[in-house]
């Protein structure tokens, strides 16, 4: 008999593990609470402007094509990926820039032009980065960490890689000039951490966009979210909107059921959670029922940072911008110190802003441009983020924006609204509206990070954000490869129902 899989959320992480149930044979259900797919990467539409909510910068685009190839598909008869050059432009405040993407000589290029000194050191850089993927991407992300003896096993290969350091001590290590370092020690922040105190292991981001470069999906992020429900409904998943589950229930410590906020029960063989781990364990799982994870336990977690996003379309184009920039500020450290230690952001900011139509400008109407600008910024355990202090934030970052970067931004202004921690709250359950659920610190990684498979209730599984290997859309990609290992080997004779064939 077929066996049924929940899988509640529809993130990346809850469609890629959708699909690949399907096609371990499972029948496959999938609930989400929004009306929409996508999950952080969902969109917003107004006024002929489409903003993609959150992921824009699409690296290892394999990871999709392995999904489409499951079911003997081609990604590129679904979307096109087109690759993105520069990668990133990097605006420091004294005016200075730096393009990086490209080929190797490019990017050595750029940073002779900056700081000729640092040119054997980005050398140096890139080869141990290289090493550091090498085992951590290609050998461990896609792998169950959920025994303490297996992650007791990679420690000599870590510590032979330097990933005690932070990886901002990997970077400093190696590069002389402060802009360099910055450039090249932000890669945490892109996974929601600080580069001062998460291990140089996220270093490995760096060789990861090397190897497959940057790509952005024709149409945007969207058309990729579009491309995976139109798979997903070929082969035959039940996707169901506005379902909120506020219950997973079990019967002698397995799983049976969810229970929905309309009082609706629907019944499961098993069910992979997409939603964040420590709201799910806190909200959705009777105490009792989670030794392992008591209130406490999940009190003393580390949360990433949280992310204030305003979303505007201009009336007119600002064609020298770059598709991806990120705009350091004058502080680095004692904003990040801020950021994710507490308090105020500070008027200070460094923001990240996307221009998709410099790639596609069908996003927006004819002759204008879309944009969305991110500034990290403390989640809520540090505060509220009420009207008055969102507002100070859109001030200062139109401030800066519109001194440094788009000259005559307000009076050109037509479409404008945001989206900040309280949002990611209420929207996607995540727990003090963290940007990217906990930190990936040390101690918060691997083994020690939420288990994708549930200690204390047979046949739950996570998958996504807060679970092995972590955040990011190539993270939470490797974390349903990760589910799908461990759903094989706790269902070795899932019948095989190949329906999907034939649909
Ligand atoms: C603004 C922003 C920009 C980013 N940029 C990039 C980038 O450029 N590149 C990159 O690689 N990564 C980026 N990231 C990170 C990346 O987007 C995320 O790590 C990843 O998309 C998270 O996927 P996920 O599978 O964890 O699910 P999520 O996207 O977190 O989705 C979880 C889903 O579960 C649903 N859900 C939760 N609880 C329930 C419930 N009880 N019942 C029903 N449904 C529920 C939610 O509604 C949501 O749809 C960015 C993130 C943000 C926020």
């Amino acid at each position: 008999m077929t066996k049924t899989a929940i899988v509640i959320g529809s993130g990346f992480g809850g469609m890629a593990s959708a699909l690949r149930a399907r096609k371990m044979g499972f029948h496959v259900i999938l609930l989400e609470r929004l009306e929409q797919l996508g999950g952080r990467a969902q969109t917003f539409e107004q006024d002929g402007f489409i903003f993609d909510a959150g992921p824009t910068v699409i690296t290892a685009p394999f990871l999709f094509d392995e999904l489409f190839e499951l079911f003997d598909r081609k990604l590129a008869d679904y979307v096109e990926m087109m690759p993105v050059s520069p990668w990133y432009r990097y605006e420091f405040i004294d005016g200075t820039h730096l393009n990086y993407g490209g080929s190797v000589e490019d990017t050595l290029g750029e940073i002779e032009r900056i700081n000729p000194d640092d040119v054997q050191g980005y050398k140096n850089l890139l080869a141990a980065s290289k090493e550091i993927f090498d085992v951590g991407f290609t050998q461990l992300a896609h792998v169950p960490f959920h025994k303490f003896w297996f992650m007791l096993k990679q420690v000599p290969a870590l510590i032979r890689l330097g990933c005690y350091r932070t990886v901002w001590q990997f970077t400093k290590h190696h590069l002389k000039d402060d802009r360099l370092r910055r450039a090249f020690s932000i890669q945490p922040l892109l996974v929601g951490g600080n580069p001062f105190s998460t291990t140089s292991i996220y270093s490995l981001i760096h060789y990861l966009e090397r190897e497959w470069g940057v790509h952005y999906p024709r149409g945007g992020t969207s058309a990729l979210v579009a491309g995976l429900g139109k798979l997903m409904n070929e082969v035959g998943i039940d996707i169901r909107y506005g379902q909120d589950v506020v219950q997973i229930e079990s019967q002698a410590g397995a799983v049976r059921s969810v229970r929905l906020a309309d009082g609706q029960q629907v019944e499961a063989d098993l069910v992979i959670c997409n939603g964040d781990p420590a709201h799910t364990y806190q909200n959705l799982i009777a105490k009792e029922q989670r030794p392992s994870w008591s209130d406490r336990r999940l009190s003393g977690l580390k949360y990433s940072m949280g992310l204030y996003v305003l979303y505007f379309g201009t009336g007119k184009k600002y064609e020298q911008v770059e598709h991806h920039t990120i705009v350091f500020g004058k502080e680095y450290e004692a904003l990040l110190t801020r950021i994710f230690n507490g308090g105020e952001a500070g008027d200070d900011l460094s923001l990240y802003l996307h221009r998709p139509t410099a790639s596609d400008p069908a996003l927006a109407p004819e002759g204008k441009d879309t944009f969305y600008v991110l500034a990290p910024i403390p989640n809520l355990r540090h505060g509220e983020d009420d009207a008055d202090r969102r507002n100070q934030i859109k001030e200062r970052v139109l401030d800066i924006l519109e001194s440094r970067i788009l000259p005559g931004l307000r009076d050109n202004l037509e479409v404008c609204f945001d989206f900040a921690p309280s949002d990611f709250q209420a929207q996607y359950r995540s727990q003090w509206g963290a940007g990217f659920s906990i930190a990936p610190i040390f101690s918060q990684s691997a083994f020690f990070r939420f288990h994708n498979r549930a200690e204390d209730m047979k046949n739950l599984y996570f998958v996504g954000a807060g679970t092995h290997p972590g955040a990011g859309v190539p993270g939470v990609l490797s974390s349903a490869k990760v589910v799908e290992h461990l759903v094989a080997q706790d269902h070795p004779q899932t019948a095989v129902d190949s329906e999907w064939q034939t649909v």
